[in-house]
């Protein structure tokens, strides 16, 4: 299904921008964290749900365009408060997708991201294989004397555990690609972390919740270390086309804090649960109370724990009827 609207692409000469943000880490603690958003070549799956492909080119990478644009990243990130514990090099995309990531570029990749201690790859499964090898290769050659090399983590979409609506999606995937993909990974000590959709397309609203919880508990079966919950946008061409069908609705504010206080729940002690904030305004239909309630999410985050649900007097958000 592609219902894409024309937009001016970005040319991979320059990076999408560096984000700053905390996440907890595995031991109970936090740790500084910086995404590199890097431009490249589009991927060449088309999911349903994407909007990813606004922030790629569509030709080639050339070689050393990526390498440049982390240089440039991780120097604005050194002139400010210092390079953070972990990196997310993420390329809207797979960083194992030759024609987004060339292969020429893995060592200088490595040799960059060598004083940070852990390193966050977005990938479709179907692209774990040999260049996640040729990576951990160049991870080992690039490592200081006297500093363990990064720790690797690739984060995979799952979105939904249901076959019919991943075919739906057009992920080019299914649960045991993505099972297969995480045993592949961890074989190679690498960690896995899942994208998991609320409200995806295809699945009813009544159906929405249980669908995540499935999702979540698959993802736990193979060892995921981070469940990233992703409330479902439209925006992309194909979602408004089926939100005018009825296939589709985004999730409300409340959806969310509803999905992430399940999921944290399915998780406890197994995985840690991160719910996406960006954009989240767009979910709220109260001004008054969203600052709050951003805020609640944003400690669910960090301390791993669902604070008390926010009440608000103008939408009546928190109190029974509500
Ligand atoms: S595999 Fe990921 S980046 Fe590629 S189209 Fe699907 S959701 Fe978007
Ligand atoms: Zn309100």
């Amino acid at each position: 299904m592609t219902a894409r609207p024309l937009l001016a692409r970005p040319q991979p000469g320059r990076h999408q921008g560096v984000l700053r943000e905390r996440e907890p880490d595995a031991r109970g603690g936090l740790r500084a964290v910086a995404t590199v958003f890097v431009t490249n070549h589009e991927c060449p799956w088309r999911c349903v749900m994407c909007d990813l492909w606004r922030y790629t080119t569509t030709t080639a990478t050339p070689p050393g365009a990526i390498t440049a644009q982390l240089e440039a990243a991780l120097g604005e990130l050194a002139a400010g408060p210092g390079l953070p514990e972990a990196l997310k090099v993420y390329n809207a995309g797979s960083f194992f997708d030759q024609r987004a990531i060339p292969p020429a570029d893995l060592g200088p990749i490595a040799r960059l991201v060598a004083p940070v201690g852990h390193l966050i790859v977005e990938c479709h499964p179907a692209l774990v294989g040999e260049d996640v090898d040729r990576f951990l290769g160049a991870r080992e050659a690039a490592r200081g004397p006297n500093h363990p090399p990064p720790t690797l983590e690739v984060a995979m979409g799952l979105e939904c555990a249901d076959d019919a609506v991943l075919a739906r999606l057009e992920k080019g995937m299914t649960r045991a690609d993505f099972a297969a993909a995480s045993a592949a990974l961890a074989r190679r000590d690498v960690a896995v972390r899942a994208f998991v959709l609320i409200a995806p397309p295809f699945v009813a609203p009544a159906q929405r919740l249980e669908t995540m919880r499935a999702a979540v508990r698959f993802a736990l079966e193979c060892g995921v270390a981070v469940v990233s919950l992703v409330p479902t946008r439209a925006g992309n061409g194909a979602l408004d086309e089926l939100a005018r069908r009825g296939e589709f609705r985004e999730p409300s504010l409340a959806e969310i804090e509803e999905h992430a206080e399940v999921a944290l729940g399915e998780a406890a002690g197994h995985a840690l649960v991160l719910v996406d904030l960006w954009d989240l305004e767009r979910f709220a239909p109260c001004a008054a109370c969203l600052c709050a309630r951003r805020g609640r999410l944003d400690s669910l985050n960090l301390t791993q724990r669902a604070p008390r649900a926010v009440t608000c007097e103008r939408c009546g958000a928190g109190s029974a009827a509500a």
